[in-house]
C-alpha cells in the first residue's frame, strides 16, 4: 500500500478562532487596542508590554476556563474528521507546553482520534523542525512565518489558511492561499493524486 500523505495542521485560527479572543480579553484586561494585524507580533508598541511579559499574559488567558471551552469551527471539524479517514493528520501548534491540557482538552471533546500526535512547539520553537521529524508533506497554518519555515525543513506543500487581517504579506512563492476548510480540502486531494 502506497504511504500515506502526512499533513500537519495548525491549531489557532485553523481549527477554532483564537487571535481575535486573546486580543479582546487582553485588551480588556490591560486597557490596550491592539488591532488584529499586529496580533502576530510581539514587537507591536501597542501592546504596551515588553516581550516576555506580552507571553506570560497570553499565556494566563490560554489558560482560563473562558478560553479553554472556545468551541472550534464547524467547518473544521467536519473537514479533519473526513481527512482523518484517508490521510495520517497530526496537529502542530505553536502553543507552549504550559497549555497542553487546553488543547488535549478541545482536542479530545471535538476531535476525537483524528490526529495521530499532537505537538506544542512553543513560542520559539520550529514547526519545519517537527513537520520533518513527522515527515509532514504537508502544513495548513494562518501563519506565513510558519509555512516559510517549514519549506525551509522540506515540506514541499504549504496551504496559507483563512483569511485574516494579519496576512499581509505575499506568499506567491511559498504557500497555496485556502480562504477556508473546502478550500484545503480540494488542495490536499489534489496534492494526493500527484
Ligand atoms: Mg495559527
Amino acid at each position: 500500500m502506497a504511504k500515506k500523505l502526512v499533513v500537519a495542521i495548525d491549531c489557532d485560527d485553523v481549527l477554532l478562532p483564537s487571535t481575535i479572543r486573546i486580543v479582546e480579553r487582553y485588551n480588556t484586561l490591560y486597557q490596550t487596542a491592539v488591532e488584529l494585524e499586529h496580533a502576530h507580533s510581539s514587537a507591536y508598541p501597542g501592546w504596551n508590554a515588553d516581550r516576555g511579559t506580552i507571553h506570560g499574559r497570553i499565556l494566563e488567558i490560554q489558560s482560563s476556563p473562558e478560553y479553554a471551552g472556545t468551541p472550534p469551527f464547524e467547518d473544521a471539524v467536519t473537514a479533519v474528521h473526513r481527512l482523518a479517514t484517508e490521510y495520517e493528520l497530526h496537529l502542530v501548534t505553536a502553543r507552549p507546553v504550559a497549555v497542553m491540557a487546553v488543547t488535549n482538552g478541545m482536542i479530545e471533546s471535538h476531535f476525537g482520534k483524528c490526529f495521530a500526535s499532537v505537538e506544542h512547539v512553543g513560542l520559539d520553537g520550529s514547526k519545519g523542525e517537527i513537520c520533518r521529524r513527522i515527515g509532514a508533506d504537508v502544513l495548513v497554518d494562518d501563519n506565513l512565518k510558519h509555512l516559510v519555515d517549514a519549506a525551509s525543513y522540506g515540506v514541499i506543500h504549504g496551504l496559507w489558511f483563512g483569511e485574516y487581517p494579519w496576512q499581509q504579506n505575499d506568499s506567491s512563492d511559498i504557500a497555496i492561499r485556502c480562504a477556508d476548510w473546502a478550500a484545503v480540502e480540494k488542495e490536499i486531494a489534489y496534492i494526493a493524486k500527484r
